[in-house]
């Protein structure tokens, strides 16, 4: 589980976000899949609790809760969705 709400402790992850731009696939709200820089693809799960953005993702990083580009990518996705509802 990785807490969204701390810029610094992300910004490696969002680097890494913007360098391997990944694709994300929106499967349902709140839930996608990134593809790692292997090819594979992993699940990420974005929710909100007690005001917090939470990004839960099934890499090895996310497992963890270190901050993955997955989780990044998937959050800036669903935080654009979440507007629009
Ligand atoms: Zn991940």
């Amino acid at each position: 589980m990785i807490e969204l709400r701390n810029e610094q402790q992300l910004a490696r992850a969002i680097e890494r976000a913007k360098e391997i731009k990944p694709r994300v696939k929106f499967i349902t709200f709140g839930q996608y899949h990134v593809q790692g820089s292997t090819g594979g693809f992993y699940i990420v799960t974005c929710f909100k609790r007690n005001g917090i953005r939470i990004a839960d993702c099934d890499c090895v990083a996310g497992m963890r809760n270190k901050p993955c580009f997955h989780a990044v990518a998937a959050a800036s996705l669903h935080s654009g969705i979440a507007s629009m509802r």
